[in-house]
C-alpha cells in the first residue's frame, strides 16, 4: 500500500485528502445489461423486488396478497386488481425497472399504456405510452407527475422494453419542519430525463403537490391505471452517504 501523504484535513470529514485510512469503497460485482429478449442480472448488493415467478413479496392498498400476474419473469397489470405494492420499506435507493406498454394500442393522451412508479408509495414517475401520443407534458412518460415534465420524450414503441434508472432521495424532517425535499434523478432508455430534480411534495392530480411530514422509508408502489402494462426487472439498491455513513 502507498504511503500516506502529508495532506489537508478535507472539511466536514476526519479524513486527509488521499488518506489511507478511509474505508475502501464496498466491492459490488456489476450485473449485466437487458436486451429486448432477455432481462439482464442485477448487481451483486441488489435487492430483487420481482421474483419473476409470483407476487411474494407484493401485496395490495389493504395490505391483502397483491393480484397481478407473473409469468415467466415479466409481471402484468391486471386491470381493477388496484396498485400493488412491495411490503419492503425503502428509503433512498437506486431502483432498475423495466416497463413494456401494450402492444394493442387504444387510447390517446393519459389512456394509452398509463401506470407508474411510485417512490415511498408518494412520488410518481409516470409510465405512459407516449410513442406517437402527446399528452400534457408533465403527464409524459418520465415526468415528475404534475411537477416537471421530462426533458426529452425517450418513449420506445409499444411492446418494446424501456429501462428506468431512477436515484432518490427522500425528503427529511424535523418535526413538521421541512429540512430537505425529495431529489430524484431519472434515466431512461440512457437517456437523462431529470438530473437532482427537486420535488414539491408526494404526487398529486390536479393540484398543487405540498409537504407534510412522513416517514424516511416507505414501499414501492407500481399503478393500475387500467392498461395492460408490464414490467420485469425490478431491483433496488440502498443508497448511503459517503463511508457507509447514513443520512
Ligand atoms: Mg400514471
Amino acid at each position: 500500500m502507498a504511503e500516506q501523504y502529508d495532506t489537508p484535513i478535507i472539511p466536514g470529514t476526519c479524513y486527509r485528502v488521499h488518506d489511507l485510512s478511509r474505508p475502501q469503497p464496498p466491492v459490488v460485482t456489476p450485473g449485466t445489461f437487458s436486451t429486448q429478449d432477455a432481462p439482464g442480472t442485477p448487481p451483486s448488493d441488489a435487492v430483487v423486488l420481482f421474483n419473476g415467478k409470483d407476487l411474494s413479496g407484493w401485496v395490495d392498498g389493504k395490505g391483502e396478497p397483491a393480484k397481478w400476474k407473473a409469468e415467466n419473469g415479466i409481471l402484468h397489470v391486471v386491470p381493477g386488481a388496484g396498485d400493488i405494492q412491495t411490503e419492503a420499506k425503502l428509503g433512498d435507493i437506486q431502483l432498475h425497472v423495466e416497463f413494456s406498454a401494450p402492444t394493442a394500442v387504444k387510447g390517446e393522451s393519459q389512456g394509452r399504456g398509463n401506470s407508474g412508479i411510485f417512490l415511498l408509495g408518494q412520488y410518481e414517475v409516470q409510465v405512459l405510452d407516449n410513442y406517437e401520443n402527446p399528452t400534457y407534458p408533465d403527464g409524459t412518460v418520465g415526468g415528475l407527475y404534475g411537477q416537471y415534465p421530462p426533458l426529452a420524450n425517450a418513449a420506445k414503441k409499444p411492446g418494446e422494453w424501456s429501462v428506468y434508472d431512477i436515484i432518490f432521495t427522500g425528503p427529511r424532517f424535523n418535526g413538521y419542519k421541512l429540512v430537505s425535499p425529495a431529489y430524484i434523478t431519472v434515466i431512461l432508455n440512457n437517456i437523462v430525463l431529470h438530473n437532482h430534480a427537486e420535488l414539491q411534495g408526494p404526487t398529486q392530480h390536479k393540484q398543487l403537490a405540498q409537504y407534510t411530514p412522513h416517514s424516511k422509508v416507505g414501499p414501492l408502489k407500481l399503478q393500475d391505471h387500467g392498461d395492460l402494462v408490464r414490467f420485469r426487472n425490478i431491483w433496488v439498491r440502498k443508497i448511503t452517504g459517503y463511508d457507509g455513513v447514513e443520512s
